[in-house]
């Protein structure tokens, strides 16, 4: 059994995307810290999967399906959030979606148009959702990439997907402050679904594992823990600020 602190005893906290993978281990983290977690994702069974899991935890937990990119969901996902726990303190956006791994210049319209629908305009909306409902103290959290600072070749246009995250950090930290804070995670490569074609590649997961300086992928623990500190009391002067949870895999200074 781990053994966490309690940092968001009383709090509640939506995860976008929170059925696997990071998100997942960002909702039960949050949970195992005292937080009332509310998880979605697009899939009724997911959803159900994973309140189960967490239930089994210990964790106050309330499963909501939400397509990101539907208006009508990400409303809803708002409204029961209050209906059933009355705040709103932490929201974690985490979806994103990489359709293609064509060159930029060879990537279709639609595809660009999901990518930036589903990897950034859906943040937006979910925040001019749930602006008004958040707490004083209140605090979100992007989930970006290692790929937002070096776009590989074919995780390009995704990557700059990432990168306008960085860009979105900023900007709603000054127009959220100061009830809000609004801070970004960057992970370098984790082995989920999501990354799978990359990580269960042999040959691409030692060049990975090369380069970072601690040798190994990270863990959707990892960037739970970061998310977490981001989220919580212990990060109360820190907005506005990414970080890049990588092992040491070669970012930025
Ligand atoms: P994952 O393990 O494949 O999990 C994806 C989750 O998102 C599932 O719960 C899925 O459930 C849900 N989902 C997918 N599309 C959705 C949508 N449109 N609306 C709502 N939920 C949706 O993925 P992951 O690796 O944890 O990725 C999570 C985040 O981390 C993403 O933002 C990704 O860009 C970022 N990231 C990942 C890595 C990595 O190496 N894994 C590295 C850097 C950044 P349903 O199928 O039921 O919808």
């Amino acid at each position: 059994m781990e053994k966490f602190g309690r940092r968001f005893e009383g709090k509640v906290a939506i995860v976008t995307a929170s059925t696997q993978g990071i998100g997942y281990s960002i909702a039960e983290r949050l949970g195992l810290e005292g937080a009332s977690v509310v998880v979605s994702s697009r899939k009724q069974k997911n959803v159900d999967g994973a309140v189960e899991k967490l239930k089994a935890r210990g964790i106050e937990v309330l499963g909501i399906v939400c397509h990101v990119s539907n208006a009508q969901q990400r409303k809803n996902l708002i409204q029961k959030t209050l209906q059933r726990y009355g705040r709103l303190d932490v929201i974690v956006s985490n979806a994103a979606a990489n359709p293609a791994v064509t060159a930029i210049l060879e990537t279709k319209e639609i595809v660009l148009d999901k990518l930036w629908e589903i990897n950034v305009k859906a943040s937006i909306l979910l925040m001019q959702e749930a602006a008004s409902h958040l707490q004083k103290g209140s605090s979100v959290v992007l989930i970006s990439s290692i790929a937002a600072y070096q776009p590989s070749e074919a995780l390009a246009m995704y990557g700059v997907t990432k990168t306008a995250l960085l860009g979105l950090t900023k900007a709603l930290a000054a127009e959220m402050a100061p009830n809000t804070r609004v801070n970004c995670v960057a992970p370098g490569f984790v082995p989920t679904h999501f990354a799978s074609a990359i990580t269960s590649n042999k040959s691409m997961r030692k060049n990975l594992e090369e380069k970072a300086l601690l040798n190994r992928l990270g863990t959707t623990q990892d960037m739970a823990a970061a998310t977490a500190y981001l989220a919580s009391e212990d990060a109360s002067y820190v907005t506005g600020e990414i970080l890049v949870v990588a092992g040491g895999t070669p970012s930025r200074l």
